[in-house]
């Protein structure tokens, strides 16, 4: 059967986050690119979220490992930063996912990091109210802030917009 572009989506949907084991890289909109040159060679373009993020590595292992599994001979991981990751690539479903994981999903379209009130009055993932606090801006990872709610009185996490 002949690689599709489609069929290559669909597999690299088992790739998910390390960090985040709910939300795949194709949800997450890291895979911004994917090229089949021949019958047995499959060019992905990986666009990561944050610069340096220490997961990358594991990323583009786990692109090739399930790749190969599913039988391509050859695949070929590019990182490339031509194009920058915004939180608003985040899928429908992916936003979906990252709440039932309990992270606050980055807002959808467009912010602008100057909106305080987006950033400090994150609804919450367990009740959904707005009644809730920035506590720290950096979170376990730097990819996530973290939030207080003062309806739950819990902290939870925010996968931040950017
Ligand atoms: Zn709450």
């Amino acid at each position: 059967m002949p690689l599709t572009e489609k069929q290559i989506l669909e597999w690299l949907d088992e790739v998910k986050d390390p960090e985040i084991p709910v939300l795949s890289l194709v949800d997450l909109g890291v895979i911004t690119g994917i090229s089949i040159p021949d019958s047995t060679t499959v060019s992905i373009e990986m666009t990561p979220t944050f610069v340096g993020c220490p997961a990358l590595d594991m990323m583009k292992n786990d692109v090739i490992a399930v790749l190969k599994k599913k039988g391509v001979q050859q695949v070929n991981v590019e990182i490339s930063f031509k194009k920058s990751w915004t939180s608003d690539k985040i899928s429908e479903k992916g936003r979906k996912a990252l709440k039932q994981f309990g992270l606050a999903p980055p807002p959808a379209g467009k912010v602008l990091l100057e909106d305080l009130d987006i950033l400090e009055h994150v609804p919450c993932p367990r009740c959904n109210g707005t009644n809730t606090q920035l506590k720290n801006p950096f979170g376990p990872t730097l990819c996530r802030s973290i939030h207080y709610c003062n309806d739950c009185h819990e902290a939870f996490e925010q996968f931040k917009p950017v």
